[in-house]
């Protein structure tokens, strides 16, 4: 279910507040600005699902308001439907030019206004809905290959100051596939993810890449703390167990190399190459350990 669904009436005039308010009160939660100043401030502190928005108000105008939150990368996706009793066509044009998406008339028709607010809220959610399928994996519920790399790029350009790239491998995962079959190995990608979770603080990006393939992007203070961090994770792992149906113990272990930004470390990629270069090296003598390179 979906939270109650917030909708933010802007007029300068109380009695065109009411009509709405009395029309859209009963299924949605309505929240009230009579300037724009005010609105603008509404949209950036609470959490909005619409704007029904009037376009002649003194000092700022609907328009401005619309161009102001359409610049504003915290209030830019929240539809904007105008509210208003211009009826020519440059100031309709006007209002799809500024970001609105919807541009009603007074005096409106109430059905049809419910109808359009109800159509523009479904477009909304149905948007969000695939955000969020286009962002994050199915099964184990952290971002995917596509959103890792979004908010680890991101994270590279503005925060970089201790920056480390983490990769992670289930050891011999093909061996558990082939072993117990790809339910338990799903599984076992389920627990992993769990467990790594858990040692991890909210700001750090975590993604699974792909298959059993796992990567972190964090700051942290020193090498210490993240090898404590990492090495927690790592015998956090080598100690759970699952049960098959059969009641046979499946256990696994994770390889991780882990990368530290230098004063030359281009980009991302580079970054992430070190660390998936320590990551080989973690395979390739003997697994269930961590490799850094700094
Ligand atoms: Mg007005």
């Amino acid at each position: 279910m979906r939270k109650k669904i917030t909708i933010l009436v802007v007029d300068d005039t109380e009695t065109n507040i009411d009509i709405l308010l009395n029309l859209l009160g009963d299924d949605y939660d309505l929240t009230v600005a009579l300037s724009g100043e005010s609105a603008l401030e509404i949209a950036n502190t609470e959490s909005l699902d619409l704007i029904l928005l009037d376009i002649m108000m003194p000092q700022m105008d609907g328009y401005e308001v619309c161009e102001i939150l359409k610049a504003n990368d915290k209030t830019k996706d929240i539809p904007v439907i105008f509210i208003t009793a211009k009826t020519d066509e440059d100031s309709i044009e006007k209002a799809y030019e500024v970001g609105g998406i919807d541009y009603v008339t007074k005096p409106f028709k109430p059905r049809e206004l419910t109808a359009r607010v109800k159509t523009q809220l479904n477009l909304k959610f149905l948007i969000e809905d695939l955000e969020f399928i286009a962002s994050y994996d199915q099964m184990t519920g952290i971002c995917n290959r596509r959103k890792f790399f979004e908010l680890a790029e991101r994270k590279f350009l503005t925060d970089k100051n201790n920056l480390y790239a983490v990769m992670i491998d289930i050891d011999k995962f093909k061996l558990i596939n082939d072993t117990h079959g790809h339910p338990i190995g799903d599984a076992v990608i389920i627990k992993v993810t769990e467990t790594i979770s858990q040692y991890l603080e909210s700001e750090f990006i975590f993604g699974r890449l792909g298959g059993e393939e796992f990567a972190i992007v964090c700051n942290c203070e020193s090498l210490d703390e993240i090898t404590q961090k990492l090495e927690r994770i790592r015998k956090a792992v080598d100690s759970f167990e699952l049960l098959s149906d059969k009641n046979e113990s499946i256990k696994c272990t994770i390889s991780m190399g882990c990368s530290k930004i230098k004063q030359e470390t281009k980009n991302l990629d580079a970054l992430l190459k070190e660390a998936d270069v320590a990551l080989y090296e973690a395979k390739g003598s003997g697994r269930n350990k961590i490799i850094f390179r700094s």
